[in-house]
């Protein structure tokens, strides 16, 4: 409850316990991730069961491979890889058919690569362990001169940067996967390597057609994906800043600058914005983390991220709650200094489009810094007043009663909402009296607290239409009196 930038644990299979899971939750966790490169349909059921034994509020994201390029296996004899040196020739070829390499050529999965691929660019292998480089194009195969030498194992990850790829959007395995999350009732899905706006609708599609509410985040790791930003956001709910594929695709020395403009795009449109990779990789193997992890955290707290992700550190790190520990106490901390020394925040940033729950939500906000407010009150169908007040990225909680458990939960990982579920009633009086006597109840607001409220009078589905200030005692008398009538 006190902190307003939300943490996003990944988890294994490998050690997804109820009791370990209740401890990351307890130390700060808002989300689980799952990778479904690491796991079976079968195996990431145990985590979502296990996960919903915690708490009904974890919001739970599937994260797809997506159209990821990658070596084939290897042919007999190759089992263990293919050893390179440096200045070494390597002949590399596309295939459909899932040929095995061997040392004579090496196989990629994208048919296309011949075509796509100039001479000159550079081929990284192995999240850029080995690096190559094209310098001619002969006999339907590329040949590649050997920059940093190493072990060619089977089936690693291939980057080729600056070069758009032509692998579709959704592979055989990401169809089981979205299918299998649909039935499962899962809050999002992470589509990786996400570069136009048709990966993000080919996403949608198969959502449309199953009828379901889940979400997409599209995970930004190329530089296609940086420039398409844009059209990108149009279709997306939101964006993870997935810098472990970017820092390969990108030179990393600009991955703060993608960073810096993926956050402040995402704040312009209203939508979530994650952080993910590397945030404390130290922690995997070490309690405690450098000062370097500690700024990184602290740098997109500043940026006013809605959220932090871990990777390794939770998923098989030997110090998976104390790095949970550690972004809550971060997060903590920097919200403190923005709080007490820059609390206005630049509201022009977020864009009103001629919506009343965005112009509703700013002046919330808004009055939260002109007045002594300690709480916003709203209730969100869709989510979306939840998500547009968090665009604001105010500094006092919001208290977000949502009528459907799915957007309680979708909601978990936007900044500052703390969204909680409850029965729809019939009206907006008993909506509010319900709300205040539970804050109340928690301790979590008293009588004399100043809130503003956001609220709907024209029917349930139809949107915010007004805002109220007062204090809770008055508005309770008037919510009693109006039920009275
Ligand atoms: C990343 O590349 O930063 C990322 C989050 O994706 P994955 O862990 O699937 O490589």
């Amino acid at each position: 409850m006190d902190k307003r930038t939300k943490i996003i644990a990944t988890i294994s299979d490998k050690r997804c316990e109820v009791e370990f899971i209740r401890s990351l939750y307890e130390a700060g966790m808002n989300a689980v991730r799952i990778n479904t490169a690491h796991v079976t349909t079968r195996s990431a059921a145990t985590i979502v069961e296990n996960v919903r034994r915690v708490s009904e509020k974890i919001a739970i994201i599937i994260d797809t491979k997506g159209p990821e390029i990658r070596l084939t296996g290897m042919a007999a004899g190759f089992e263990s890889g293919i050893p390179i040196e440096k200045g070494q020739l390597v002949r590399m070829k596309g295939t459909a058919e899932d040929r095995p390499s061997s040392d004579q050529t090496i196989y990629l999965n994208d048919p296309t690569i011949y075509d796509a691929v100039p001479t000159g660019s550079i081929i990284l292998i192995d999240d850029g362990e080995l690096e190559l480089q094209v310098v001619d194009k002969t006999d339907d195969e590329l040949v590649c001169e050997v920059h940093n030498g190493g072990v060619i194992k089977p089936r690693k990850s291939v980057n080729i940067p600056g070069v758009p790829i032509d692998l579709p959007s959704v592979t055989d395995k990401d169809h089981e996967f979205i299918n299998w999350a649909i039935d499962m009732d899962i809050d999002f899905i992470a589509h990786s390597f996400v570069r136009k706006k048709e990966d993000v609708l080919a996403v949608k599609e198969l959502i449309k057609r199953r009828n379901s509410s889940i979400k997409i985040i599209s995970k930004i790791e190329n530089k296609e994906g940086v420039d398409n930003i844009d059209e990108i956001l149009d279709e997306t709910y939101g964006i993870m800043v997935a810098r472990g594929d970017l820092g390969v695709e990108i030179p990393a020395e600009q991955i703060p600058v993608a960073q810096r403009l993926l956050v402040s795009k995402c704040i312009e449109s209203k939508k979530p914005v994650i952080i993910a990779t590397q945030m404390l990789h130290t922690m995997i193997t070490h309690p405690r983390p450098t000062r370097a992890e500690i700024s990184d955290v602290a740098n997109a707290i500043y940026q006013r991220v809605d959220a932090v992700m871990l990777s390794g550190e939770t998923a098989n790190g030997q110090y998976p709650v104390e790095a949970v520990k550690t972004m809550a106490r971060v997060a903590r901390e920097i919200e403190k200094d923005t709080a007490q020394n820059s609390p206005n925040y630049d509201m022009n940033l977020v864009r009103i489009n001629n919506e009343i729950t965005a112009q509703l939500s700013r002046s919330a906000v808004r009055a939260c810094i002109n007045l002594p407010i300690r709480a916003i009150i709203i209730d969100t169908l869709s989510g979306r007043t939840g998500r547009y007040l968090a665009a604001f990225r105010g500094e006092k909680p919001v208290y977000a009663v949502c009528y459907r458990k799915s957007v309680m939960r979708q909601l978990g990982i936007s900044y500052g909402i703390h969204a909680m579920y409850r029965e729809p009633t019939i009206n907006h009086e008993s909506f509010l009296l319900g709300v205040l006597y539970y804050l109340e109840d928690r301790k979590w607001l008293c009588k004399e607290d100043m809130i503003v409220v956001i609220g709907g009078s024209f029917g349930a589905a139809k949107g915010a239409s007004f805002l109220e200030i007062g204090n809770v005692l008055n508005l309770e008398h008037k919510a009693l009196n109006a039920q009275n009538l």
